[in-house]
């Protein structure tokens, strides 16, 4: 690993793992969940709110960045960091997961992909060469290498994707120039255990300093994913992060700990605040319903987040009632709160050696609404 990233092991209890891993922008504890920018903001929230909850790792996403502001605007005004106003660690994914999700495919090839804008239907063209030079433009810690998501129950495209995957992967190593950013790998191989081995053997080869796990979370049963992840984690080395991409219910962040994962990224938290959803320790409530109407009780009574310590399920649901912008900020303080916080008690778990006592005692809380 280069001198500005390193990765400490610090204590393991079964496959759960505390680390550090350190970048130019910080120490990142890990098991760590990590807040969703998508156009640089985590939505509804200031840099103010995110450090209030003790915010570390924050994702961005290149391609909507690419598509607007453009990442040539934000190398001109000093990098993502200052434009952003976020002095701590930033990921980017490589735009692959949104190509494939968002942007109308035009063609997919061995050299990329040519897709149209969602926001104008203008063209544009991946390849793994490009999603490096707009990473490297956007500056942040984390680089993710481009790659193809698949059907993941369609297991020739799969493997056709997967070993897209690994050449493109390849061609992103080759093109990086900057030695401040981590580029990171990632494995695919839909729902089938055997590609998802080729693909850990391979992307581990590739020494990077660290390791994700993409394709997972969109549309496969828990069983199948928790499968996956042990395959992957067997193969993936021990002495590297190994990063869950899009993943991040309170369940998903201890069943992935439990089998190795240290860093999740998810959209879910705050995407419920504006839906009025909200996490607890018994389970998810829905802060709309008439039933909180006269409630003086906080989301969580056992939360110590903002929300939590100065207003009542009753003031939110009225917030909702009324179409008013502060219900999504401060449900999202609490929801984010809550799976930063999950990280940080698993950690300590960890450290302390009863995660294993920690894992089944949690989940079951959860289960109880
Ligand atoms: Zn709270």
């Amino acid at each position: 690993m280069s001198k500005n990233f390193s990765f400490e092991l610090l204590e393991n209890d079964g496959d759960a793992r505390a680390g550090i891993f350190r970048t130019p922008h910080g120490e990142i504890p890990t098991p760590i969940f990590a807040p969703v920018g998508t156009q640089a903001t985590v939505k509804s929230l200031t840099p103010a709110h995110l450090h209030e909850i003790n915010a570390n790792l924050i994702l961005a996403n290149t391609y909507h960045l690419y598509l607007r502001p453009g990442d040539e605007l934000i190398s001109e005004l000093g990098g993502l960091h200052k434009f952003m106003s976020w002095p701590n660690p930033i990921l980017t994914d490589s735009g692959g997961f949104q190509v494939f999700s968002l942007g109308g495919i035009n063609k997919i090839d061995d050299e990329g992909v040519t897709f149209k804008s969602h926001i104008d239907g203008a063209k544009h063209r991946f390849t793994p060469e490009k999603a490096i030079a707009i990473q490297e433009n956007l500056g942040a810690d984390i680089i993710m290498a481009f790659d193809e998501c698949s059907e993941p129950y369609d297991q020739a495209y799969s493997e056709k994707a997967m070993q897209r995957t690994h050449n493109w992967a390849q061609r992103c190593v080759q093109a990086k120039t900057r030695q401040d950013q981590a580029l990171f790998g990632i494995v695919q191989g839909g729902i089938f255990p055997e590609l998802r081995q080729r693909s850990a053997e391979f992307i581990a080869s590739l020494d990077l300093p660290g390791n994700a796990i993409g394709g997972l979370s969109v549309g496969e049963t828990k069983e199948e994913m928790h499968t996956i992840i042990e395959v992957v984690n067997a193969i993936l080395p021990v002495n590297k992060p190994r990063y869950l991409m899009g993943v991040g219910t309170p369940e998903d962040l201890i069943n992935g700990v439990m089998r190795g994962i240290d860093i999740f990224d998810c959209v879910l938290p705050t995407r419920l605040a504006r839906h009025k959803a909200a996490f607890t320790r018994n389970g998810r409530l829905n802060l709309g319903n008439a039933k909180h109407a006269h409630s003086t009780q906080p989301i969580d009574a056992m939360c110590t987040c903002y929300t939590c310590q100065n207003f009542s399920r009753a003031y939110i649901r009225h917030l909702i009632a009324a179409k008013e912008l502060l219900s999504a900020t401060l449900i999202s303080i609490h929801n984010l709160h809550m799976l930063i916080d999950l990280a940080q008690e698993i950690r300590q778990a960890i450290i302390e050696k009863c995660f294993h006592t920690f894992a089944p005692t949690y989940l079951l809380a959860l289960s109880n609404l």
